[in-house]
């Protein structure tokens, strides 16, 4: 966490708020390259974002930035796990339909027999 006077330095300077890196991985400053500005998703108008190239002040990677609502990260991961326990309840849900499947095949395989030598 910064102190008062590493925020306020901040505060006057945003863009170059200091993050880590995802390449070197060192807490430095990035400056702003490039801000493309708000971006919007048509088919969700609720999720807005400003988008950001930033450059590592150590390795000099540039990265891009997303900004936006917190809450859309909480939204994510809440999917994300939905998505997850959909799958695991679709495969159980597919196997049991296998096993339902081979019953019937085998069901069926015994009347074409009885039909075709009814002894
Ligand atoms: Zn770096």
């Amino acid at each position: 966490m910064a102190n008062k006077q590493e925020f306020a330095e901040n505060l006057g300077n945003t863009t170059k708020s200091a993050m880590s890196c995802p390449h070197c991985k060192e807490f430095v400053p990035c400056p702003v390259m490039k801000s493309e500005g708000v971006q919007r998703i048509i088919d969700y108008p609720d999720i807005v974002f400003r988008r950001r190239i930033r450059a590592c002040s150590v390795c000099r990677t540039p990265f891009a930035t997303a900004e936006g609502k917190l809450g859309l990260i909480d939204e994510i991961t809440n999917n994300r796990e939905l998505i997850a326990q959909l799958k695991k309840e679709l495969a159980s849900k597919t196997r049991s339909l296998q096993r339902v499947l081979r019953k019937l095949q085998g069901v069926l395989i015994y009347e074409e027999r009885e039909r075709d030598d009814p002894t």
